[in-house]
């Protein structure tokens, strides 16, 4: 492998093992289908050792060093990341099938995640209240402990980001146990904290299976928190696996986020925007806009919109620069996109373009298909209802503001949601009636380390990113002391 990254090991209380009840296995290039590379993999007892060093390096070196040497160790491994955003984007791609175009673009990004939340390690205070003159009383914020951080195959490297980069700032230690199809990436991190010089222990990387090496994550007695981002099924189990601990979580789940052009829009621009937004990273990202919704009076218009620029998405190998899709990241995924394909069909959804493997020389043996367009969807569809993660965008028509915003309050989910228009009240009106945790106006898809990020209803709890993706990874203390130092007897009379 050119990126010189060893994959074969665990990384757990800063050295590379092997583990000792998982084993060794090829990890799949969805472009091919074939292994590309081996990838260590731990078991319960991998996980119950690298809690132990994170656990020992939290009540060690982690805990006493001050904050803004933490913050100095975070810069540094940012520097080196953003050394090394070529290397890490070939890895991802080579697992997951991010078309690298997209995956450097990305990683390119994450360096700057770990600066900031680096710049408020050291900012960390609490607040004095105002009492009456008996008592000063004033809070202090600590870290909750060892964090176990469960990340998806779509995009490890942000979720990462977005995971280690507040705990580690906060003064937690790390268990990072990324999904099974996609682990490379996840070890190459653990390369730049070796490298960057963290504390033994601090940083702990442990690929393994969901119901195995997650599993037993969520239910360790020493794992004070779990920031998981998947699906909403697993964060149920995880719930109530982590009951008898109390574990606390935050959870990043699905989206079906609507993306509702209104007639007055600049239409070239919410083009440009709905279309990217269909099938960036082959249609797996929770905060895709995956439901259009269409004005009537340009709802023509944005059909034919869509099958024409469905037409220029190059969709080849994803690591040639040139590609704008990839494949889906795993045969699983294949298979579910395509039945939703067969789904959206028989309820009667009209196909405009795509829906299909693509079969042609190079990519045959690939998790391919093409970029994919149903129009006359109504809200109440499964195409409409479900997450299908692949690149399927279903275009849903509307008459006017309040039927807009019910059809985007319809699903279950509270994720994301755009809205096109030129009309500045109607922006401001519609945003706020939107249920939703993020909502773009006149723009797609902006999502920054400074901007809190998370959902509502079914689409999880908590944010990430931002000054409030530090609150999951703290406790607030509450010290109060007496000026007096008299304290009434109770029982004097
Ligand atoms: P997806 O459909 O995106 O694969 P999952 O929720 O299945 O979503 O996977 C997201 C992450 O959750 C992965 O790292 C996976 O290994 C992990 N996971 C799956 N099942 C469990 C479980 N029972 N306990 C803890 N983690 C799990």
């Amino acid at each position: 492998m050119s990126t010189g990254f060893r994959f074969d090991r665990l990384f757990i209380g800063g050295a590379w093992v092997a583990p000792i009840d998982g084993g060794v296995r090829p990890s799949i290039d969805p472009a091919t289908g074939q292994p590309w590379g081996d990838v260590a993999y731990g078991g319960a007892r991998d996980i119950d050792a690298a809690v132990a060093a994170a656990k020992a390096a939290f009540e060690g070196p982690w805990r006493r060093m001050p904050p803004w040497e933490r913050a100095a160790l975070l810069r540094k491994f940012a520097d080196l990341y953003a050394t090394q955003v070529g290397a890490l984007a070939e890895v991802e791609t080579r697992d997951n099938g991010r078309a690298v175009r997209e995956s450097r673009g990305d990683i390119g990004l994450h360096a700057q995640y770990y600066h900031w939340f680096a710049s408020l390690a050291d900012k960390l205070g609490g607040r004095t209240i105002p009492m009456d003159d008996s008592v000063h009383a004033f809070t202090t914020r600590h870290p909750v402990g060892v964090v176990g951080a469960i990340t998806p195959w779509n995009v490890p490297l942000m979720a990462a980001a977005w995971k280690l980069g507040p705990a580690l700032a906060a003064g937690c230690t790390v268990v990072l146990k990324p999904a099974e199809q996609t682990p490379a990436s996840s070890l190459a991190l653990a390369h730049l904290f070796e490298e960057a010089g963290f504390p033994p222990g601090v940083v702990n990387v442990v690929p393994g299976d969901g119901p195995v090496a997650g599993a037993r994550l969520v239910e360790h007695p020493d794992v004070a928190k779990i920031s998981f981002t998947g699906e909403g099924t697993t964060a149920k189990t995880i719930l109530k696996a982590g009951a008898d601990t109390l574990t606390r979580c935050t959870f990043e789940l699905g989206g079906k986020a609507p993306h509702i052009l209104f007639a007055d829009a600049d239409l070239d621009q919410a083009l440009n925007a709905a279309t990217g937004s269909a099938w960036a990273l082959c249609g797996q990202s929770c905060a895709l806009g995956s439901r259009v919704l269409v004005e009537r009076p340009v709802y023509d218009k944005v059909v034919e919109a869509f099958r024409a620029r469905a037409a220029r998405v190059r969709v080849g190998i994803p690591l040639d620069p040139a590609t704008h899709m990839g494949p889906q990241a795993h045969q699983q995924q294949l298979e579910k996109t395509l039945s939703y394909v067969s789904i959206g069909r028989a309820e009667g959804a009209e196909l405009i373009t795509g829906g299909a493997r693509i079969d042609r020389d190079g990519l045959a043996d690939g998790y391919f298909v093409e970029p994919t367009v149903f129009a006359g969807v109504s809200a109440n569809m499964r195409i409409a209802q479900e997450e299908i993660f692949g690149p399927v965008a279903a275009i849903i028509p509307f008459d006017g503001e309040d039927e807009a915003v019910s059809i985007a309050n319809s699903t279950p989910y509270g994720l994301a949601a755009g809205l096109w228009t030129r009309d500045t009240g109607r922006a401001h009106r519609v945003a706020a009636r939107i249920e939703a945790g993020m909502v773009w106006v006149n723009t797609y898809r902006y999502i920054r380390w400074s901007t809190p990020y998370g959902g509502v209803k079914a689409s999880g709890w908590g944010r990430e990113n931002g000054i409030e993706g530090l609150d999951p990874f703290l406790e607030t203390k509450t010290t109060i002391v007496s000026t007096t130092g008299t304290f009434a007897d109770p029982f004097a009379n």
